[in-house]
């Protein structure tokens, strides 16, 4: 990142450029666009705001380093020693990568010290043991002998959302660059900053030149749509809103190219009577709260047995009020400010038209301008009661600190409610009652599961959602299947 001076400030700020076949430069026009704090709305960094001549250099580049360069050609063995020095890297410098997420997206020191940039890491890791040590098949039948390659799929845009930025990014190019590709990344405008820097790291690491490359810069006709509409490009891996996975599936359609689309959710959280409040209370915080409500599986749906409504609703309310809603880099901060002033009028609006379906606000339901937060977009953890799930503020994803309360009767009215939504990507479940779980577990219409927990992950299962929240799976074997083009082999022997 070379220097440029804020001119507001005086200050010195870093100039974000892209990575192109490991060449630090600005967009082929010269334009920038500003990244901003959301704590305050203050110029973090000028970066390039890349066109379609960025995106066709960056697939060059990385067109060439897959058809000519060292990477496909060395063994998992050999690429999984470049990436563990890279997630080394990244735990050297896992402190300014936790600083700068947490400034340019608004999510808190805590998560991003603890969770987002060890994840980092962890994904790098995972997926070059996975790629190196994954099982596979052969099956001697009399004289035939057949078995599966793995060849690596080519070249991958991967095409990354704003809200866990590089945690994300590199559950798209940890298992691409395990595999033997190629890669383009093109990180959310919002928040680039710890992409851009995870280039730098991972060129210096030693990830040969070209296999990663970075463009920053916007949608459609500006630099992602010339990367999911290019014959170039072997697969696209996409995480974001539903309404652009539609537009990439589009795009990508021209040429046949294979994508997976990890996008929107609405997910529904069912506290049954029998459920130990202990762990539903704080787990359903969790779910609702953490990352300011920006988590695509989110359990933004929250139905509660009615004979336990009363209490689980006043105990819920009271741990809501306690969160503390400040600056992302105070260690203290339980959630920090929305990514920027669009989204926090998005979020506000579905809240006033909660009031106007016939909603009761219990509390929040607006932003919070406390002393040093009044320039951010901070918004209060609010709670509304007495909507149906028809709603709209309960069928739209709103992507913030907003939860729906519902009360349900029976069990089978629960997995219907949950069940009704155009989205299918996670459901969370707490009950004391086993056989119950796994009997809904079974039929509930989403690609992950939470019992008696929330949020907890393991990278061997698969990743993804049904319906309007995705299409294809990732994680361990779904990301082999994806990233690589499977070839059966059968010899005579
Ligand atoms: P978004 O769809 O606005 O943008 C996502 C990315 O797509 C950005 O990098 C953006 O620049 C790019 N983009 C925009 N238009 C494009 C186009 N026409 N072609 C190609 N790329 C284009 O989403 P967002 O607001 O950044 O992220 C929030 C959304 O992401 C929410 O809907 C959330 O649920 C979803 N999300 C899903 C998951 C998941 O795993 N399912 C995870 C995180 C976020």
């Amino acid at each position: 990142m070379s220097a440029a001076l804020d001119g507001q400030t005086g200050q010195v700020l870093p100039e974000v450029r892209h990575l192109i076949n490991g060449a630090s430069v600005p967009a082929a026009d010269g334009a920038t666009f500003d990244t901003r704090d959301p704590h305050d709305n203050r110029v973090l960094a000028t970066v390039a705001r890349g066109g379609a001549e960025d995106a066709r250099a960056a697939l060059a580049a990385a067109r060439t380093a897959f058809d000519e360069g060292p990477w496909p050609r060395m063994t998992p063995r050999e690429r999984a020693r470049v990436l563990h020095a890279v997630a080394d890297a990244v735990d050297a410098h896992s402190e300014e990568l936790a600083q700068l997420e947490t400034r340019d997206a608004g999510k808190v020191i805590r998560v991003t010290r603890h969770a987002d940039i060890p994840r980092v890491a962890h994904n790098l890791r995972f997926f070059a043991d996975y790629a190196s040590f994954a099982a596979d098949s052969a099956y001697p039948d009399g004289p035939l002998l057949s078995y599966t390659l793995h060849p690596p799929a080519g070249v991958v845009s991967a095409i990354s959302p704003w809200n866990a930025p590089l945690m994300l990014a590199t559950w798209k190019l940890a298992p691409a660059l395990a595999f033997g590709n190629t890669t383009v990344l093109k990180p959310a405008p919002q928040s680039p900053l710890t992409a851009a820097r995870f280039g730098e790291i991972a060129l210096a690491a030693g990830l040969p030149e070209g296999v990663l490359n970075i463009v920053h810069g916007f949608g459609g006709d500006e630099v992602a749509g010339p990367l999911t509409g290019d014959p170039r490009v072997d697969r696209i891996t996409f995480t974001g809103s539903t309404a652009t996975g539609v537009k990439v599936m589009a795009a990508a359609a021209a040429n046949l190219t294979p994508v997976s689309a990890e996008l929107g959710g609405k997910s529904a959280n069912i506290v049954f009577d029998d459920a130990d409040l202990d762990v539903a209370v704080p787990e359903s915080i969790k779910a609702a709260f953490a990352g300011n409500g920006q988590v695509c599986f989110a359990g933004t749906r929250l139905f509660v047995q009615r004979g336990i409504m009363e209490e689980f609703l006043s105990r819920f309310t009271e741990a809501a009020a306690k969160i503390v809603v400040g600056d992302p880099k105070d260690p203290a901060t339980d959630m920090g400010p929305l990514i920027e002033r669009r989204h926090l009028d998005k979020v506000h609006g579905y809240v006033e038209l909660a009031a106007d379906e016939g909603g009761k606000i219990v509390t929040g339901g607006s932003r919070v301008t406390s002393a040093g937060l009044a320039d951010g977009f901070y918004y209060s953890p609010t709670i509304i009661t007495g909507l149906s799930n028809e709603s709209r503020t309960a069928q739209e994803e709103i992507f913030g600190p907003v939860e729906s309360v519902i009360p349900f009767d029976t069990e089978e009215e629960a997995i219907t409610l949950a069940n009704a939504s155009r989205y299918g990507l996670s459901g969370i479940l707490f009950t004391r009652d086993l056989d119950r779980a796994h009997r809904l577990a079974a039929r509930w219409r989403a690609g992950t599961v939470w019992i008696n927990t929330y949020f907890d992950r393991d990278l061997r299962l698969p990743f993804g959602g049904e319906g309007a929240s995705g299409v294809g799976r990732e994680g361990g074997q779904y990301s082999r299947e994806f990233f690589t083009e499977p070839r059966a082999v059968m010899v005579r022997v």
